[in-house]
């Protein structure tokens, strides 16, 4: 995983920086062309940046070209007004666009969709007005003239091909760098919020620290590729950063193919150049311009790179290697013992709703504990608020000895606590290896920062569920079936305490359902401590050491499996309150 990509012994980056400069001398060293190649190198970093917040962390950012104005101001100022070094005022500006940016994505706290879409396209006016009003600050709306070029190490970077070249060697670090960061562990964690963020977070993935990453290195990005324009044209004004430049941002990244790189360099070279193209058309060439973009957009809806990546995919093998046994199995402590979790008084109050009422309940260390009772009786919404997706209205979780009823879900996880969802939660963008991968690479996992340990502990984690030989896949394609144990995976590669499963058996056929008997009594030999909800009472029977029944939010009956499946108010529960009498 971690191979270092070379070509003929020599590593790929420096075989492409060469390239660069190469493509860099074949341009006309001044004139149309060079601009429309600077251009098009300068605005591609901008546009990769976008790959990182909208391709893998899935938050729309609608500000890209402010961080952008941001990099060329800091460039221009620090240079003509403060006297300041090139690469000073670009490191200035760039770090002040950073900080920016995770302020920017501390906004997405709370705000998801349409109203983060908001919030950037706020950030993006403010900026605008500031340029134009500030004119003691900015110049206002004449903008910025005579912004040098650098020198470094008594290499001048004034010539049309020097700096051609030092804008495609940058874009080229850029777009590699973001490339290797698809397949880092934060790369997977970004991907990991970007398909579900509840799993995301039950994974033990700190959700919110990983989208203001994500609009952090996005402005990062976006103002180095700014920085360079400025001293590319030697102008620069207000209105090159405009809404409506965030928004060709926007369209570069989405028609290339936003999910990688490379497509946003394509993007990006086919919208600076297409309107030059078609400027012969004169007044329509908008239209076809247009037009154009719309046909691509609708009929390739992953972009233009996205149509080739799906049919490169097939031709991924699965990493073929020798697994050592999932060693998530060691036994912690005495089985039966004590109490891994125990909760108390629990309650979850929906408006007048009383999803959960009072509950108590206690698993002992090694045993698998079964919650049952007839659908709405608040399982799924006990689950939930044990792994912290939901705030409990009373009541109190210990788990493994300390108090967790306050932790937020991925610190949950990190304690111990893993689960899957009565409602499939898995990452469909990502191949069935990166699922569990997030799993293993959960903070305060053994393997969480060796990425070939990682790799192995996912495949050890998927032999164990019998899906060993499926790991390239992507997840989507899988059965049903299929899909829950990649979810059962997922927790497992991440080492946990204890495992909670939200009805695995619902969905499976016959076949699977007797599979998944199989995997959960392997589990429990393992002494693993299994929480599990489910209605099919033979699985339940077989499995459990200890059976909670809830009803209408409330605990009827809690013991051993013989004891409470005989009780009255469980067969009443589930038959029905006619029966009661026949039955009791
Ligand atoms: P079970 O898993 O036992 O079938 P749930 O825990 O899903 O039941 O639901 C218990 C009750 O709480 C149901 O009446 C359900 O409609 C209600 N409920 C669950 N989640 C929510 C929610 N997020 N908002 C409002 N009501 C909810
Ligand atoms: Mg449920």
């Amino acid at each position: 995983m971690a191979a270092r990509y070379r070509w003929r012994g020599v590593p790929a980056a420096l075989v492409a920086a060469l390239l660069a400069v190469g493509l860099a001398m074949l341009v006309p060293a001044q004139g149309y062309i060079l601009n429309i190649a600077m251009q098009a190198a300068t605005y591609a970093i901008a546009v990769v940046g976008l790959v990182v917040v909208l391709g893998y962390c899935g938050q729309i950012s609608i500000a890209q070209a402010a961080f952008f104005g941001l990099g060329a101001y800091g460039v221009a100022l620090g240079t003509v007004d403060y006297g300041l070094n090139f690469f000073t005022a670009l490191a200035i500006a760039v770090a002040i666009a950073g900080v920016l940016g995770l302020i920017l994505g501390l906004g997405s706290l709370r705000l998801g969709g349409h109203y983060l879409a908001m919030v950037t396209i706020s950030f993006q006016q403010i900026l605008t007005v500031v340029l134009t009003n500030w004119i003691g600050f900015t110049h206002g709306p004449d903008g910025v003239r005579g912004i040098p070029r650098p020198t470094l190490f008594g290499l001048s970077f004034e010539g049309g091909h020097a700096y051609l070249a030092l804008c495609l060697v940058a874009m080229v670090a850029a777009t590699l760098g973001v490339w290797r960061l698809k397949s880092s562990r934060l790369g997977r964690a970004m991907q990991a919020v970007r398909d579900n963020e509840l799993a995301a977070g039950t994974s033990g993935i700190d959700v919110f620290a990983t989208k203001v990453g994500s609009f952090g290195l996005s402005a990062v990005f976006g103002s180095l590729g700014g920085g360079l324009f400025s001293g590319g044209f030697h102008y620069i004004s207000p209105d090159q950063f405009s809404f409506a430049e965030s928004i060709v941002m926007l369209t570069m990244a989405l028609l290339g193919g936003v999910q990688n790189p490379f497509g946003a360099l394509i993007g990006t070279g086919l919208l600076v150049i297409l309107p030059e193209w078609l400027r012969f058309l004169r007044q329509v060439y908008l239209a076809v311009y247009g037009a154009a973009v719309i046909l691509i957009m609708v009929f390739l809806p992953d972009g233009l790179w996205g149509f080739v990546a799906e049919r490169l995919r097939r031709r991924v093998r699965a990493p073929a290697q020798d697994v050592a046994p999932l060693p998530l199995l060691a036994q912690r402590g005495e089985p039966g013992a004590d109490a891994v979790l125990q909760v108390q008084g629990l309650a979850k109050h929906f408006g007048g709703l009383k999803a959960l009422d009072g509950v108590d309940l206690a698993v002992r260390r090694g045993t698998v504990h079964a919650l049952i009772g007839p659908n709405g009786s608040g399982k799924s919404t006990f689950i939930n608020v044990i792994t912290g997706l939901y705030r409990p209205t009373a009541g109190r979780i210990g788990f493994a000895g300390r108090d967790i009823t306050a932790l937020p879900p991925h610190r949950r996880n990190r304690a111990g606590l893993a689960r899957t969802y009565q409602n499939i939660r898995i990452f469909r963008g990502m191949s069935v290896l990166e699922n569990v991968m997030v799993g293993a690479e959960r903070a305060g996992n053994d393997v969480a920062n060796d990425p070939a340990a990682a790799v192995e502990r996912a495949l050890a984690a998927l032999d164990f569920v019998g899906l060993g030989d499926e790991a390239a896949r992507l997840v989507g394609t899988l059965s049903y079936g299929h899909q829950r144990y990649v979810e059962i995976a997922r927790a497992l590669a991440g080492s946990p305490e204890m495992l909670l499963l939200d009805e695995p058996a619902a969905g499976l056929n016959m076949t699977e359902k007797q599979e998944l008997g199989g995997l959960l009594r392997r589990l429990k030999g393992h002494g693993l401590t299994i929480l599990i909800i489910d209605h099919d009472m033979a699985l339940v029977e077989q499995v459990a050491d200890h059976i909670t029944v809830l009803n209408f939010g409330r605990r009827i009956a809690d013991g051993a499996p013989q004891v409470v499946l005989q009780h009255p108010d469980v067969i009443a529960a589930y038959l029905g309150e006619p029966q009661r009498h026949e039955a009791a």
